[in-house]
């Protein structure tokens, strides 16, 4: 039998995540990306326990996240008029094994980025090269459509294909050839980052607002000792009229903090300056919070879809990119079950396609920020106490039951063997 590698398309959170895993159980593989030189784009991320544990069995640790990161202590939310509505511990301080992260998603890319080229060597990673299709073959092998830095064109075979090229995905496009453009439900976000003085915990993630108009806001950096000043992460989020869809072809653009700060002049409380937190950045992205209506399957015969790929997500629970990590770590152990096979993907598709397509539509209604909706619909948003327009146990049984279906309730998880045994590899022979 032939080694033929596993070809990841998307050298993102994914598709690294990816290339370690089947490192690690055994298997070759090669990634294509296709931007020609990785740079650490993006702003903050949350990597929620369930993720932060495969990190860790990958060998990644905490040593290295404390460098593109901290440990998230808090998840509250607060009302425009600065009442608290909602607020739990995370991580750690929750009774996890593991601890949340709060991380700089570019950093984060570089970190897998130089892991995956110091284990795998630079010839597993193909930067500047896309892909713009594929080809199952008879043999029940892959070929990988590709086009390269200049524009050439080129295939490579493969033993199976692993998309994980993210919203836009090509191998998804193929796949689904009927699958409706992209969603967006009307929420606008500019995000970016600020020094700051981390507050609450030192360490909380904040929903500051309403269902129509929030900021939210956590520190991605341990403070400077000397300053005492953390990189503060905020997305200020504004829901305009969807009817005409999103006019523009840029999803996620820089634009000047004056074009959006008006929508939170007036946002001053005596724990926070709104307007002066957003004026602290040099720069901010504007992108509409956009997912993909679900498709049946992620699967078609050698060819998987993972991460947002499969899954595009809004980021309302802050689970895209630990979703894709695990995804990785799921199908790490179905190849250890399987082969490296097809039987394997169908494995994996029967087991996550239907629940995390479910987290989907429960993220377009709101995700945990579903908390807000309910404040408005009860009291308009004016209260003393809100114990008043939510019963404590009713709040935490909504926030459990998203917990449980985005696959980070605590006592499962905590509860949980290994998603892949340590030392565990696939053997030759279940090579195809
Ligand atoms: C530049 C960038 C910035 C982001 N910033 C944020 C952020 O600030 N906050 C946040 O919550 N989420 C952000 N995201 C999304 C977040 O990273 C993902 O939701 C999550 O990590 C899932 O990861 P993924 O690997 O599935 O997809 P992604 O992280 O999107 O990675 C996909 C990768 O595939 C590459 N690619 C695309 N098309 C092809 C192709 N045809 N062939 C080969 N390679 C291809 C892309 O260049 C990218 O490197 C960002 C994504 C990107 C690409």
């Amino acid at each position: 039998m032939s080694r033929l590698p596993v070809l990841i398309a998307g050298g993102g959170i994914g598709g690294l995540a990816m290339a370690l895993t089947l490192h690690q159980i055994g298997v070759p593989c090669v990634v294509f990306e296709a931007v020609r030189e990785l740079k650490p784009l993006g702003v903050g991320i949350n990597l929620q326990p369930n993720a932060v544990r495969e990190l860790y069995d990958l060998g990644i640790g905490s040593e290295q996240l404390d460098r593109i990161g901290l440990p998230a202590r808090e998840w509250a939310l607060v009302g425009l008029n600065g009442n608290d509505i909602y607020s739990e511990a995370r991580g750690l301080e929750a009774g996890y094994k593991w601890p949340q992260y709060a991380v700089h998603r570019g950093q984060l890319q570089m970190l897998l980025y130089e892991a995956t080229v110091g284990r795998l060597g630079r010839d597993a990673l193909r930067t500047g090269t896309r892909i713009t299709g594929y080809r199952n073959e008879v043999d029940g092998t892959v070929t990988a459509l590709l086009r390269g830095p200049g524009g050439e064109r080129g295939e490579m075979r493969g033993s199976l294909l692993i998309g994980a090229e993210g919203l836009h995905s090509a191998v998804r496009a193929q796949m689904h050839p009927d699958q409706p453009p992209i969603h967006w439900g009307g929420a606008i976000m500019w995000r970016g980052t600020s020094p700051g003085v981390p507050i609450r915990s030192g360490s909380s993630f904040i929903g500051l607002g309403t269902h129509r108009q929030r900021l939210v806001f956590y520190p991605i950096s341990h403070p400077d000792p000397a300053t005492g000043l953390a990189t503060i992460n905020w997305i200020a989020e504004v829901t305009v009229d969807s009817a005409e869809g999103w006019k523009s072809s840029d999803w996620f653009k820089p634009v000047a903090i004056d074009d959006f700060v008006h929508h939170f002049e007036g946002w001053t409380y005596d724990w926070l300056d709104v307007p002066a937190l957003l004026r602290g950045a040099d720069i901010a992205y504007e992108n509409p919070m956009i997912d993909r209506d679900p498709v049946p399957t992620w699967q078609d015969g050698s060819v998987l879809l993972i991460g947002d790929a499969a899954h595009p997500m809004y980021p309302t629970g802050s689970n895209g990119a630990s979703q894709a990590i695990v995804d990785t770590r799921v199908l790490g152990a179905e190849f250890l079950a399987h082969g490296v096979t097809r039987e394997a993907l169908r494995a994996f598709d029967g087991r996550m396609c239907g629940p995390i397509s479910q987290v989907v539509l429960r993220n377009r209604g709101a995700g945990p920020f579903g908390l807000l909706n309910m404040v408005d619909e009860r009291s308009g948003g004016v209260f003393d106490d809100i114990d008043d327009v939510i019963p404590p146990q009713e709040r935490a049984e909504f926030m459990a039951s998203y917990k449980a279906a985005a696959g980070f309730a605590v006592d499962r998880l905590n509860a949980a063997p290994p998603t892949i045994p340590p030392g565990a590899r696939v053997k030759k022979a279940e090579v195809v």
